[in-house]
C-alpha cells in the first residue's frame, strides 16, 4: 500500500531518521542516504518523490539503470554546472582543529585536482576567505568545507548542484582525522566532489549487489555500465574501493556531463 507524502514525512522524522541528524547554524539536517544533509524542506520534496515512486508501484529498480548516476530535472534536463562556471570554494579555518587544517587544504587540493584531470570543470580555492568564515566577507565562495561534529554519522556529507545556494556546504566530521579511518582522506572528497558536480551513489542501481543500500533513483539517469569499484560506489556488497580513486567508467561517466578536461584545449578569448 503507498504511503502518502505526510506518512512519509512523519515516519522519516518520527522513525526513520529521528536520531539521525545533525544541527548546523541552529537549523536542523536530517542524514539521509548516508552522506546527504536535507532540511525540513528538501526532506519534504524527498517524501513527495518518494510518495510518487510507491504511488506508481516503482519500488525495484528499474533494470535498465545502471551505472554512473547522473541527475536529471523534472523537464529531463541534465543537471550540472554551467559551462565555465569557476567551482570556487573556501574552507573554515576556525572548524578545525590547527592541525586539521592544513589537512583539508591539502587533501581537497588533490581532490578538485584529480577532478579538475578527468573532466571539463574548475575549482578554486579562495584561500583568502578561510581565516573569516561563511558570512564575514561580502565575497563569498561557491561552498564553504567546514568541520561538523556528527557524532560520526558520517565522514563527511555534500550536496547537488540544484540544491540552493543556502545549503551549499561540504561537511568534515571528526572521524575524517582518525589514524584509524580505513579510508583514503582525499578519497573521501573525491567522492563528495562527485556529489558536488551532480553524480549520485553507483551502487543504487540494478546492477549493484542487493545488500547495499537503495536509494531513491527518481530524476536520476545512467551514464556508463555498473563499475563496482566506482569513486561513488559505497563498501558494500564486496565490493567498492578504499581509495576512492576515480575510475576509467567514472571518468567517461564525468566526460559525458563535462566533456574532456579544460587542460585539453587552447582557448582562446
Ligand atoms: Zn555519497
Amino acid at each position: 500500500m503507498a504511503r502518502t507524502a505526510d506518512e512519509l514525512f512523519q515516519h522519516f522524522k518520527e522513525v526513520q531518521y529521528t536520531d539521525k541528524w545533525v544541527e548546523i547554524d541552529d537549523v536542523r539536517y536530517y542524514v539521509v542516504e548516508a552522506d546527504l544533509l536535507l532540511n525540513e524542506d528538501q526532506l519534504w520534496d524527498y517524501a513527495l518523490q518518494r510518495a510518487a515512486l510507491e504511488a506508481a508501484g516503482a519500488t525495484a529498480v528499474p533494470e535498465e539503470m545502471q551505472g554512473l548516476v547522473g541527475i536529471r530535472n523534472a523537464q529531463n534536463r541534465v543537471v550540472r554546472w554551467r559551462a565555465g562556471k569557476v567551482l570556487t570554494y573556501a574552507i573554515f579555518k576556525d572548524s578545525f582543529l590547527p592541525t586539521q587544517y592544513p589537512q583539508v587544504v591539502t587533501a581537497m587540493q588533490q581532490a578538485t585536482g584529480d577532478w579538475e584531470a578527468v573532466c571539463g570543470v574548475d575549482f578554486e580555492h579562495l584561500a583568502h576567505l578561510d581565516a573569516g568564515g561563511p558570512g564575514v566577507s561580502s565575497e563569498a565562495p561557491l561552498f564553504w568545507v567546514r568541520g561538523v561534529n556528527t557524532g560520526g554519522q558520517v565522514i563527511a556529507a555534500a550536496f547537488f548542484p540544484n540544491d540552493p545556494p543556502s545549503e551549499r556546504r561540504v561537511i568534515i566530521d571528526p572521524i575524517f582525522f582518525s589514524p584509524n579511518l580505513s579510508f583514503s582522506p582525499e578519497g573521501v572528497l573525491r567522492h563528495e566532489l562527485g556529489h558536488v558536480l551532480g553524480f549520485r551513489h553507483e551502487h543504487i542501481r540494478s546492477g549493484a549487489p542487493p545488500d547495499c543500500p537503495g536509494e531513491n533513483l527518481s530524476y536520476t539517469f545512467e551514464l556508463t555500465p555498473y563499475d563496482p569499484t566506482s569513486v561513488m560506489h559505497y563498501l558494500c556488497g564486496q565490493k567498492g574501493n578504499l581509495a576512492l580513486t576515480i575510475t576509467a567508467v567514472d571518468r567517461a561517466g564525468a566526460i559525458a556531463v563535462y566533456g574532456p578536461p579544460n587542460s585539453a584545449f587552447d582557448f582562446h578569448e
